[in-house]
Order: C-alpha cells, then sequence, then structure tokens
C-alpha cells in the first residue's frame, strides 16, 4: 500500500513539472521571440576584414587521436595573422586540474600568453568550464590557480571569473552586435527559451575573410541557424563564406543514441521530450545553409548525433569539414 502512494505521488509529481515546464517554454518561446524581433540591428559599418583564419578545436567531443581528451563542450581557438581569440572554455565535468582543455593546450603546444581575448558565447556549464560555473554565473579555465595574461571577456550576459582565474575580470556584456577586433565581430544576442534549461541568450563571431566572406563561429547553436543567418545578413553584405560550430541537432535515431545525446535532447530543446526535436529540423537547418551557398560547413559533434552529423556529410559533401579537437582547419 505504501509502495503504491509512493509510486503515485511520484508520478503525480513528475506530470505536474512536465506540465509546469510547458507551460514556461511555450510563454517562454514567445518571450524569446518577441525580443529578437524587437531587437533593431543595422549595418556594420566598419569595413575591416583578416587575411588569414584558422580555427584550432581544443575542447570538443572528438578528437585526432587519443593524447588528446574529449568532452562534451566547446572550446575553440581563432587565430589571425595577428589575433588569436578563445571561443568558450570547455566543460571540465570532473572537476579535474589541469582541466582538458588545459591539457590539450599543451599537448598541441598553446598557451594564454598569446591569446588576446575571450569569448563566451552563452553561459551554460559545457562552455564556461563547469557546472558550479553555471550555477554561479562564473567561469573557469581549470579546478586551481591558472596564470593568464590580463585580457578581455566578452560574454552575452554578465558573468564573473571564478576564483581560480581573477585576473580575467575586464568582462565586456556584448549583448548588441559589435566589433571585437579589426575584421572581428560578434553578432550579438539572440535569445531561445529551452525546455530544461530554461531562457538564454546566445551570441556567435563572426570573422570577414578577405577576398572570401563572412566565416560563422557558433558555440551550442541554440539560436537555430535560421536566425544567425538572418542577423548576419542585416550586420553585413558580404556573403557568407563558411558556418562552424554547435548546432544542436541531438537527433535519437535508432544505432545513433549515446548518453549525451539524450541528455541534450531532453535539456537543451526548446520543444517538450515528447513534442520532440526531430529530422525536420535538422533539413530545414540544411536548406537554409545550401540557401546561401556556404563554401564550408562543419557541425560540433558535443551537441549533436552522429545521425544529423551525416546528414550534413550527405547534404555538403566536399563543403563538410569533421570538427575534431586537434584537427585546425584553415580557411
Ligand atoms: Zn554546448
Ligand atoms: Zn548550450
Amino acid at each position: 500500500m505504501i509502495v503504491l502512494s509512493v509510486f503515485i505521488v511520484l508520478i503525480t509529481v513528475i506530470f505536474v513539472f512536465f506540465i509546469i515546464k510547458t507551460i514556461e517554454v511555450n510563454k517562454g518561446r514567445e518571450i524569446a521571440n518577441e525580443k529578437y524581433a524587437r531587437t533593431k540591428v543595422e549595418k556594420f559599418i566598419d569595413k575591416s576584414f583578416v587575411k588569414r583564419l584558422s580555427i584550432m578545436p581544443l575542447i570538443d567531443s572528438e578528437s585526432i587521436n587519443d593524447s588528446l581528451e574529449t568532452e562534451n563542450g566547446v572550446s575553440y581557438l581563432i587565430s589571425t595573422e595577428d589575433k588569436q581569440i578563445l571561443l568558450d572554455l570547455g566543460f571540465n565535468r570532473a572537476k579535474k586540474h589541469p582541466s582538458p582543455l588545459l591539457k590539450n593546450m599543451g599537448v598541441l603546444g598553446k598557451s594564454f600568453e598569446n591569446i588576446n581575448c575571450l569569448v563566451f558565447s552563452h553561459a551554460h556549464l559545457d562552455h564556461l568550464g563547469g557546472m558550479n560555473e553555471q550555477k554561479t554565473k562564473s567561469f573557469s579555465i581549470s579546478q586551481s590557480k591558472v596564470e593568464t595574461p590580463k585580457i578581455p571577456v566578452y560574454s552575452p550576459v554578465k558573468i564573473r571569473p571564478s576564483k581560480f582565474n581573477p585576473q580575467l575580470d575586464e568582462i565586456n556584456v556584448s549583448e548588441k552586435p559589435s566589433v571585437i577586433e579589426p575584421g572581428i565581430y560578434t553578432i550579438g544576442n539572440i535569445p531561445r527559451h529551452l525546455f530544461i534549461m530554461g531562457y538564454v541568450e546566445e551570441q556567435a563571431l563572426a570573422l570577414r575573410l578577405e577576398g572570401k566572406g563572412i566565416v560563422l563561429i557558433v558555440g551550442c547553436g541554440h539560436q537555430t541557424i535560421q536566425k544567425i543567418i538572418e542577423r548576419t545578413k542585416q550586420l553585413f553584405d558580404d556573403n557568407i563564406y563558411a558556418i562552424f560550430g554547435g548546432l544542436h541537432f541531438p537527433i535519437l535515431k535508432k544505432g545513433n543514441v549515446n548518453f549525451m545525446s539524450v541528455i541534450q535532447y531532453i535539456v537543451g530543446s526548446d520543444y517538450a521530450p515528447w513534442a520532440g526535436l526531430g529530422e525536420k529540423d535538422v533539413f530545414e537547418a540544411i536548406e537554409s545553409i545550401k540557401a546561401e551557398n556556404v563554401s564550408f560547413v562543419g557541425l560540433s559533434p558535443h551537441d549533436s548525433s552522429t545521425w544529423s552529423i551525416n546528414e550534413f556529410k550527405k547534404a555538403f559533401g566536399n563543403k563538410y569539414i569533421d570538427i575534431m579537437v586537434g584537427k585546425e582547419i584553415h580557411m
């Protein structure tokens, strides 16, 4: 009898939780869409460009060999002819020191000494360097003190450095589209309300590459690629040359399901799990990218399932580039 009562209470609690979340996500979706529609965006007057561009994935869920750590998070080192920008700090789920990011930087011969600024795509645990970091709206390179030069930080929302990197206290809340360095821009915040993780503001990086066009580098892609492309076209006259990074397609298909995809599917979508982020979302994204006639595409495996990545590979053929830790992408 007691067991049955506990079971009924448990089922009721879960049911009520999902009803509340469904109401929340519907309301949140409206608020996010209204905010996006209200945001007035003007073309950048700045016409500067970078001459050379490469992207080295330092953290993602696949790597070129076993000497490099993988995890479901993102950290990309973007290098131009004279600047280095670090986008996001990975996850460090096991709270290790040195973090997977520091270890991989060591293996790949990269150092904070040469990095000019740190940019956060959004304030989720797999980009801020930890679960506690998300809770406390802070960020950590590792879980013990790390010395770095005092470089500026760009974040779509207010965050603060953790006790492990207090020197990184020059925080620029880059809510609006802005120039970070000559030829290097943030396209500004685009909001979304996710089923479990709630409201999120995310920004993407755009670099104008001389003679080629705009290269977009995305973190988790909660904004949706359709809105990222729309915003980019409002900001630049240039064509979109390449799109790299997370677009959040943890589509669950038989034989292609892993634990992290299931988690991403439930927590990181703006659909209720039973209403399902599905194949059509991937196909619509592919169509919207194809419409821009981009020259290169790479989908981060950290928040997309192998099924989605294979669909992108099929759709883009030799324009598709794998995103793997240790494999530098030269533009
Ligand atoms: Zn992510
Ligand atoms: Zn995220």
